[in-house]
């Protein structure tokens, strides 16, 4: 290791902190909320530790699966929720909400943009003879944001019909070079569909967006909506599963999708999954916050460094996600790298863009990580496509995210890929 360019590196990184330090302690004073609310909530459900025990074969009356999907509802402001090591991922887990609500003839609208690239194929075409929403005749439309990144509201009224039956709203930027948006900007989405027409069913795609602020969508109206426990709220601990919550009738469809009709919410043996569910949700706020800190830190030395990021350090957060644009590919592969060159696991591997199932273009990633593809952990994802943007999140302690900060600007100083002063 290059010892005097470390120095200069973590030098510069000492300044930003300073420079950063009320966005720091607005995230710290968020996690303090969210922990408190959790922790209470643990408390009134008499949480104990037979609730952790698990179960097998039906699951039936499994009382620590009961009590967990009560106290989510009772975190997210919602009826109901389903959690479940059983959606094997947040693309499963939003599947099984959207076709839990919809039905043939019936339309899903997205009013943010076209959505995450692993939803395209669950929406889908026509006959194209995966079952997708489309192949079951459900039909899609979306409206792009503005170029201003706000919602185009003369197209969305146009396009809402009497066929329209769920409004989509993502949270977070994902892989788009977009703002996200805030609990209060959903909000106001809801209240304006909801003038529109009453009966229109709001689903929100919350990944990357738990315990970024004090109240969730479904606080403020969203009928339902779905994430993922290797992102957010599994605090880095649980191993597998998404959640659901939502109005009853909802959240009761999409359990019906996830298991068979009839079946529902009723069955599915935990197994050993349980402690690690309750753990992760209690430790999920502190996680997201030092994951939040490190995203800080990456968008406050980046600037410095004449970078364009998405957000800028002092923006108010609704999301892991940092984006940070480069100007070159070689700088988005150095970049991505250097983060994989700082993981405790696998830090030997050369990440480099691939083809990915679900993805559109070639992407890199760098995922150094106990849980295959955990996102709360330090992570960063980039398509290979103009503009270069790398999407930067995660981090299971600030330490080590600003390790990995540091690392993959150290990669990039070597490479001659960017000049310090
Ligand atoms: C991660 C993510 C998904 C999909 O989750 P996977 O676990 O990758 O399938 C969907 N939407 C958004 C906004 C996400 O961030």
């Amino acid at each position: 290791m290059n010892n005097d360019l470390m120095q200069h590196l973590l030098q510069l990184a000492e300044e930003v902190e300073q420079q950063v330090a009320p966005a720091f302690a607005r995230t710290e004073s968020i996690a303090q909320q969210n922990e408190w609310k959790i922790t209470r909530s643990f408390q009134a459900h008499q949480v104990s530790d037979y609730h952790f025990a698990g179960s097998t074969g039906y699951g039936y009356n499994d009382r620590g699966r009961e009590v967990l999907d009560l106290i989510y509802a009772d975190i997210m402001g919602a009826e109901a929720a389903i959690v479940r090591p059983h959606f094997v991922s947040g693309t499963h887990t939003i599947s099984c909400a959207l076709f839990g609500i919809l039905r043939p003839n019936d339309e899903l609208l997205y009013i943010t943009g076209r959505p995450y690239d692993t939803l395209h194929k669950v929406i889908g075409e026509k006959n194209d003879g995966i079952g997708s929403l489309q192949d079951w005749g459900i039909d899609y439309n979306h409206i792009d944001l503005l170029p201003n990144d706000e919602l185009d509201w003369d197209s969305i009224v146009t396009a809402i019909t009497d066929k329209t039956k769920v409004i989509g709203i993502q949270r977070s930027r994902g892989y788009d070079w977009r703002s996200s948006f805030t609990v209060e900007q959903i909000k106001q989405m809801i209240y304006r569909v909801k003038q529109i027409r009453t009966d229109l069913i709001v689903f929100v795609d919350n990944c990357y967006g738990e315990f970024t602020e004090l109240l969730e969508p479904t606080a403020v109206g969203a009928d339902i909506m779905a994430g993922s426990l290797i992102k957010n709220p599994g605090g880095g601990l649980a191993e597998t599963g998404g959640y659901i919550a939502g109005k009853q009738w909802a959240v009761d469809a999409a359990a019906q999708r996830l298991t068979a009709p009839g079946i529902g919410g009723e069955v599915g043996a935990m197994l050993g999954t349980m402690r690690l569910m309750y753990q992760g949700l209690f430790m999920a706020p502190h996680i997201v916050s030092q994951a939040i800190k490190g995203s800080i830190l990456a968008a406050g030395v980046l600037q410095r460094l004449g970078f364009v990021t998405k957000p800028e350090w002092n923006a108010q957060r609704t999301d892991l996600i940092q984006a940070v644009q480069f100007d070159t590919a070689e700088q988005l592969i150095a970049f991505v790298q250097g983060v994989q060159k700082a993981a405790a696991v696998d830090s030997y591997v050369l990440p480099v863009p691939a083809e990915m199932p679900g993805y559109e273009s070639e992407v890199i990633m760098a995922a150094g990580t106990f849980i295959q593809g955990g996102s709360l952990e330090l992570s960063c994802d980039a398509p290979i496509r103009e503009p270069y943007i790398a999407y930067l999140q995660g981090g299971l302690t600030y330490a080590h995210a600003k390790y990995g900060i540091l690392q993959a600007l150290q990669l990039l100083v070597e490479k001659q890929l960017v000049k310090l002063d």
